[in-house]
């Protein structure tokens, strides 16, 4: 069904679409409210002087997730960089029903990003999605889309993106992420929809929902800035990473009893098997288990809330498919003030964390 959809080149956009070396706001009319007011979503299109391929950003396809809000927001207000060529389609907002109301969800409590490519004839997330895939999806050549953790946990930055394809590899590699998981993402996702239709797109996931997190910000910027470089339509060569890590296999690690954990390591870390990850303990204190990591591995994304039952996900790592002594050499040796260590130190500061020999 999706590859029904005509992919239109940007520079060939209708009139009423921007003219080369125009920045434009137009709104695309997405839904009816239930008091019959229209919904409209904000997209902000950025063309450059010459010809090149059109590249979407889009935040809060998950209505509460608006790290990606702000990146894009600082892309349209303060660019740091000039569009040479190409056009980028901005959008802040996808789930504008969602966001309104500070949730993942759409109104009917579907979640729209299982619902792409969509129909027009279909529940109100169907509906949503085939309009967002045929205008903006269908319009693009390549794809950047940003997401957080889900409510009441953390991720540290990681590029989802399936790398078996390869143009979807090549702007992975480009955006410069220490973290790429090698996924195609489930049925239903906007991004693998739009690769299945021929336009390769990655995901960033990075942070919490509700927040947007300056290094969030910066690691998002930077990675869209070396996509586009990549793409030649920004001046200048892709920053490479202090350090890769390609992931195909991660775990959510689970509480095994309710209880209130304290936590032994923080997101971002490198991980060695059975090493303490966090102590679950009853509010009295009394140790009751301890939440151990099965396999080598870097915390992807924890919990940030220490009450748990059981069966409540603690921590999502990562299994590495190299020797983590070496790993754990190149991280030791980067200053405190490279981006990933800023956004180590940021992702883990609202978390108690201990030495797991401080525990009683
Ligand atoms: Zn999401």
């Amino acid at each position: 069904m999706s590859k029904a959809i005509p992919r239109i080149p940007a520079w060939q956009w209708p009139d009423g679409f921007a003219a080369p070396g125009e920045h434009l706001n137009v709104a695309i009319l997405a839904a009816h409210g239930f008091a019959d007011y229209q919904i409209s979503i904000p997209v902000h299109i950025w063309r450059g002087l010459k010809p090149g391929p059109a590249v979407f950003i889009t935040g809060a396809l998950h209505g509460d997730e608006i790290n990606g809000t702000g990146a894009i927001r600082e892309i349209i207000l303060n660019p740091n960089f000039e569009l040479d060529s190409g056009t980028l389609v901005l959008v802040p907002v996808l789930n504008i029903p969602g966001f309104e109301r500070h949730s993942r969800y759409l109104p009917d409590r579907r979640d729209l990003n299982r619902s792409f490519p969509g129909n027009d004839s279909g529940s109100m997330a169907s509906r949503l999605a085939h309009i967002i895939f045929s205008e903006i999806i269908g319009r693009c050549d390549y794809g950047i889309d940003i997401h957080t953790a889900a409510v009441r946990r953390t991720n540290f930055p990681n590029v989802r993106a399936d790398l078996s394809n390869p143009e979807v590899k090549r702007l992975a590699n480009a955006f410069g992420a220490e973290l790429l998981v090698d996924t195609i993402g489930p049925k239903g996702a906007m991004r693998r929809e739009a690769c299945e239709s021929g336009c390769p797109t990655i995901l960033l996931e990075a942070g919490e929902v509700w927040k947007v997190e300056p290094t969030v910000v910066e690691i998002a910027l930077r990675g869209v800035r070396n996509v586009l470089q990549e793409l030649g339509m920004v001046a200048g060569q892709p920053e490479k990473p202090a350090f890769r890590i390609v992931a195909k296999r991660t775990k959510w690690i689970r509480a095994e009893s309710g209880g209130f954990l304290r936590f032994h390591a923080s997101p971002g870390d490198l991980v060695e098997k059975d090493q303490l990850l966090a102590t679950n303990t009853s509010l009295l204190g009394q140790e009751q288990s301890t939440i151990i990591s099965p396999m080598d591995g870097v915390i992807l994304g924890m919990t940030t809330l220490p009450s748990v039952a059981p069966g409540d996900p603690v921590c999502h790592v990562a299994k590495l498919r190299q020797p983590i002594e070496r790993l754990e050499r190149t991280v030791e040796a980067l200053d405190d003030d490279t981006l990933h260590e800023r956004l180590r130190a940021d992702l883990g500061s609202n978390l108690l964390i201990d030495e797991p020999n401080e525990v009683d």
